[in-house]
């Protein structure tokens, strides 16, 4: 890969994650290559390969299934610095077209290419920006970031206000590597977080959805969990289940750390995970609070619909969480509330509910975190490892009234309200 590019004539180096992973004895999970070739130049020497992206333009080189990013040397951002530009045709004033900072500080284009030691400046910490070259194997240091490596921390190339301003997403970078790697963030770099955290409402909610996904599906969520309540960058991404953790914090915090915890343990064990069951777990205290704000006494499945509905439609201006899973925590959700209604042949249904799964282990979680369900968690557990005459006897159990008026009957299939105390 490296040699494609060096026998071509270019410079070429690994760089950012995977020379800080192999550093400190991680199994990198990509490489990305840094190149004074151009996108152009890169693709003519890789004929599987692709230009791909809008605010960078980078190549991505297919290897079999693998996909190698690649990408030019890009200047730092003060447009006034211009040193190379794409087409040599271009005058100055368009390249300068090419970085497009809003008012804001946010930049918004980025494709002035560089020097290597000007695409130093423009990464984030200094333990991403190590370049290694199969040259003469050497790896380059300009920002000190072996001795980061040594020290473990996180330091901000630059001014660490202006950086988060430049890109608000590297907010969540600083707290997704000090939770991956176990790195602290140093004094410097982390003051700023709390302040910059709420830049994160310029970003698209499409971008944010996938930055979501790094944060809390790669085995890390409980200290990501932690961290991001630290610097009050929480609240930014779940601003509802934020507000609604405000009233019952205990419960709310212990579900979610109970969640990451099993979470982070199932990936570890080599399991897989959803990130429909994170995102069922991380609106729940949303959702409670909107039941319970409705104020009705026993809160029905259409109540439970239209609350779920509610709660996601507004949560997607924050993360755009694709259909395919938002759709599934709601049903995770309704499940919650069908689970008590154990009439006749809904039991087996449930059961063979597509969602009945993970809906049942977000039963369980709740039980675990002190909510009140009248043993519904034991019931059901026992139903699964039952025969059928002794599931149809459990079913029939249930079906004697403890009174035979019609409202006491109903009271008793009924769900129990969520207990929000715990007990
Ligand atoms: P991971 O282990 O998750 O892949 P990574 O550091 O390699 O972590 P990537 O998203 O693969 O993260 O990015 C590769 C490199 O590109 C980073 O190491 C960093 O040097 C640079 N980079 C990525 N995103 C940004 C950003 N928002 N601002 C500045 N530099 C960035
Ligand atoms: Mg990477």
């Amino acid at each position: 890969m490296l040699y494609g590019l060096i026998e071509a004539g270019y410079e070429a180096y690994i760089v950012g994650g995977g020379v800080r992973d192999l550093l400190l004895g991680l199994k990198p999970k990509d490489f990305d290559i840094a190149t004074n070739a151009h996108p152009d130049q890169i693709r003519a020497v890789f004929r599987n390969s692709r230009i791909i992206g809008r605010r960078f333009r980078i190549v991505h080189v297919h290897f079999g299934r693998e996909i190698i990013e690649v990408s030019t040397f890009r200047a730092a951002h003060n447009i006034d610095n211009v040193a190379l530009v794409e087409d040599e045709t271009l005058s100055r004033a368009d390249a300068k077209l090419d970085s497009v900072r809003a008012t804001s500080g946010l930049i918004l284009r980025d494709n002035v290419y560089g020097t290597i030691e000007e695409d130093v400046q423009r990464r984030d910490f200094t333990v991403n920006a190590l370049y290694y070259t199969v040259k003469n194997f050497v790896v380059h240091d300009y920002v000190d970031g072996f001795a980061d490596i040594d020290r473990r921390c996180l330091r901000m190339i630059g001014n660490p206000t202006e950086r988060y301003r430049e890109d608000p997403v590297r907010v969540l970078r600083a707290i997704r590597l000090a939770a991956k790697l176990d790195f602290s963030i140093t004094a410097e770099t982390a003051a700023p977080l709390p302040l910059c955290a709420q830049l994160l409402e310029s970003i698209p909610p499409a971008r944010l959805f996938d930055e979501f996904l790094k944060l809390f599906v790669s085995g890390n969520s409980l200290p990501t969990y932690r961290l991001l309540r630290r610097y009050d960058v929480f609240q930014h991404l779940f601003p509802q289940t934020w507000a609604a953790m405000q009233t019952n914090t205990a419960y709310c915090d212990l579900l979610l750390e109970t969640a990451f915890a099993n979470t982070d343990g199932r990936l570890a064990e080599g399991k897989t995970i959803t990130p429909v069951f994170m995102l069922a777990v991380l609106l729940w205290p949303a959702l409670l609070a909107n039941l319970r704000s409705n104020g009705s006494g026993l809160a029905s499945i259409t109540d439970t619909q239209e609350a779920g509905q509610n709660i996601i439609d507004e949560q997607v201006q924050r993360l755009a969480i694709p259909k395919r899973f938002s759709f599934p925590v709601r049903e995770i959700w309704e499940l919650q509330q069908k689970f008590a209604d154990r009439r006749g042949k809904r039991v087996e249904l449930l059961v063979n509910h597509k969602r009945f799964r993970a809906a049942f282990d977000f039963l369980l979680l709740r039980e675990q975190c002190g909510e009140n369900l009248q043993g519904l968690g034991k019931w059901w557990t026992t139903y699964q490892e039952a025969q059928p005459e002794q599931r149809a006897a459990m079913v029939a159990a249930l079906q004697t009234p403890a009174a035979p008026h019609a409202n006491s009957r109903r009271r008793k299939v009924k769900s129990p309200r969520p207990n929000l105390t715990p007990t």
